[in-house]
């Protein structure tokens, strides 16, 4: 994964979205997550500000326990923010019912897990088209097809998870993530549970859904190799984006 190829530096892709006069398809302001247990307190998130542009392959990386998950969570509208705002396409998350956020959700956010999260019972091919049921705007067997084709996934469709390697359950996570055209893709770790070249092909299929697919993903990891696929890496440290800028 060393060898990771850059696409473009963040200054270009900042500096071209801001000259398109682009908005960004997510923002964060002064976003705050405080965990509470009793009188215990966890700041997780402790005012992170951040935009991710239309097309933009962000990776967020940082240690253990600086809140990556917890920002997604929160961005992805999986969680209720403490404190702050989360814009996703225009709308805030802050301010909506859990019901709002869950439709809003369906429609524009697509989630790919470390332990890929399949249903058992349930082929590739039913993994993929209950993504699409679910987001309500029918069964679109074309692009159905295009979506599996891009994966390398069209021999394996007639498999429950059980019957796949690691590497394939994460294409089909990806296909079912993809499946309905969500504005954007949020990756927890993708490559967590998986070997060498299991990750890269997983890495290299973001990679090309960002470029052929204009696809915007947003992606964590704690791993630089894996970070280094995005096209700009923001850094976390105890709860706060600490630099912004890319490091390849
Ligand atoms: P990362 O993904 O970078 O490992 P997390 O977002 O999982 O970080 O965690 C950030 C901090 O919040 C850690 O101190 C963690 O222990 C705490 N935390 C995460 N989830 C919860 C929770 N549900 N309840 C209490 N504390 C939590």
């Amino acid at each position: 994964m060393a060898n990771a190829t850059r696409i473009f530096p963040s200054s270009e892709v900042l500096t071209l979205a801001r000259e398109r006069a682009l908005e960004p398809i997510l923002k964060t302001e002064n976003l705050w997550k405080v965990y509470r247990s009793g009188k215990l307190e966890v700041a997780a998130l402790r005012g992170v500000n951040m935009e991710v542009f239309p097309g933009e392959f962000v990776s967020i990386m940082g240690p253990s326990g600086c809140g990556k998950s917890t920002m997604l969570h929160v961005i992805g509208g999986l969680a209720q923010a403490t404190r702050g705002r989360v814009l996703l396409d225009g709308n805030d998350l802050t301010t909506m019912t859990d019901a709002a956020r869950t439709l809003l959700r369906r429609h524009k956010v697509g989630f790919v897990f470390q332990k890929f999260n399949l249903l058992p019972t349930l082929d590739a091919y039913h993994n993929i088209a209950l993504a699409q049921h679910i987001h309500g705007n029918g069964f679109d067997p074309h692009r159905f097809e295009v979506v599996a084709n891009l994966l390398g996934l069209s021999g394996r469709l007639t498999h429950k998870p059980s019957e796949l390697s690691g590497g394939e359950q994460q294409r089909v996570a990806l296909a079912r993530a993809i499946v309905s055209e969500p504005k954007i893709v949020l990756a927890d770790e993708p490559t967590g549970n998986l070997d060498t070249k299991s990750s890269e092909a997983v890495l290299d299929l973001l990679r090309q859904l960002n470029k052929d697919l204009g696809q915007t993903i947003v992606m964590i990891t704690h791993n630089p190799d894996a970070a280094a696929y995005g096209n700009r890496v923001l850094h976390m440290r105890d709860g706060q984006v600490v630099d912004g800028s890319t490091v390849h």
